[in-house]
């Protein structure tokens, strides 16, 4: 059986949430949740921040916006049936008892990621609309266009690969973690890396109904050696300045990062695409905000599977509070979505016709790297 809790020094179970969402009562719940989640953000930034934060464009997905804001677009017509998705790797290093450690967030497999079954669908349909100068290699015939990969990230950042300590993903949709961790006979790229995921999720993906199976990439994660993957049972902390947080819904295993920059508490998950989906209310997107004020909804879901739609309206409220309001506009929550929503120009038109975000937020870096 793969390693639990607290068999690693550097990570350590926390029961701030601990109970939270007992009650049968969703309001209840979501009180409760609520409360904690600003205990606990004032618990986080009272400690110590993380030592590096840096996010980094790996691929730009064809994405459609009915799920990106679930339920918006069933009672009224949707200007652009799909929107781009900016997938994000994180570079975190934190302190820990046991010496300074590299974590990578979201480092997804592009090449190998495209053999999940919704890409394929996407790209059958897509790749006729393409520039041939675009098609060059798989994964960009299947979601264009893509930026340096995790490999090279690291090699940009001067990162080697033997130096990451821990790979996290908020959950397993789309991911294929053999060439990383070394699966199906395949040599790790990351040889000392461990796979932090909380067990609802591990052992959810052994078993997929078909409406979960469209999401998760056929067998990433099969072979992998069970010493290389550290199951989690609760939230935790990480070192000093990150902890990971469960936020079940989008997948009832699905956990977030917060990590504690100069920037405050940032929030990180795929919960949510955009800002919009945290502050709907105040979206620029006409059919969000008018949607979010009909229905007085504090979230709109990034809702592909849902595997609980009100479990995750609750983890939303949960990382926006954790979050708190972001320096740079206050009436924005600190969140920093995994795939965020991002005008390309191929939708340039579509761009100029208000279905744009109400804020990217680009790239982000705080901190200094730390050699070994
Ligand atoms: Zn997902």
């Amino acid at each position: 059986m793969p390693d639990g809790n607290g068999k690693d020094g550097a990570i350590r179970a926390i029961d701030a949430f601990r109970g939270a969402r007992e009650s049968s009562v969703p309001t209840t719940r979501l009180e409760e949740v609520r409360k904690r989640s600003r205990k606990f953000r004032e618990q986080m930034l009272s400690g110590k921040k993380a030592l590096f934060y840096k996010t980094c464009e790996l691929v730009r997905v064809p994405y459609p916006t009915r799920y990106a804001f679930a339920n918006v677009y069933t009672q009224r017509p949707v200007s652009s049936p799909v929107i781009h998705i900016t997938n994000r790797l994180f570079v975190i290093q934190f302190q820990a008892i046991t010496g300074i450690k590299t974590l990578l967030f979201s480092p997804s497999d592009v090449l190998a990621n495209a053999d999940t079954r919704y890409f394929k669908r996407l790209g059958a349909q897509k790749l006729a609309k393409l520039p041939p100068g675009m098609l060059k290699t798989a994964a960009q015939k299947l979601v264009a266009p893509q930026g340096p990969t995790v490999v090279e990230w690291l090699a940009k950042i001067g990162l080697r690969p033997e130096e990451v300590d821990y790979l996290s993903y908020d959950h397993l949709h789309t991911q294929d973690v053999r060439n990383w961790l070394g699966g199906d006979g395949r040599a790790p790229v990351f040889p000392n890396a461990k796979l932090l995921i909380m067990r609802a999720e591990w052992e959810s993906a052994q078993g997929l109904l078909p409406p979960q199976s469209d999401w998760y990439c056929p067998n990433g994660t099969r072979g992998i050696d069970p010493k290389r993957v550290i199951l989690l049972d609760d939230d935790v902390m990480l070192g000093e300045g990150v902890a990971l947080v469960r936020t079940p819904g989008h997948t009832m295993g699905n956990h977030s990062l917060v990590a504690h920059t100069d920037d405050g508490l940032l929030v990180t998950s795929e919960n949510g695409v955009s800002l919009d989906n945290y502050a709907p209310q105040v979206s620029r997107i006409h059919a969000v905000r008018s949607y979010a004020k009909k229905l007085a909804l504090e979230v709109i879901l990034n809702g592909n599977t849902q595997e609980s739609s009100v479990e995750q309206y609750i983890s939303m409220v949960m990382e926006k509070e954790i979050a708190g309001p972001s320096i740079r506009s206050p009436e924005l929550p600190n969140i920093v979505p995994s795939s965020e929503f991002t005008p390309w120009w191929l939708f340039r038109g579509i761009s100029a016709s208000a279905f744009t975000p109400t804020r990217v937020i680009g790239d982000l870096e705080f901190g200094s790297l730390q050699r070994r």
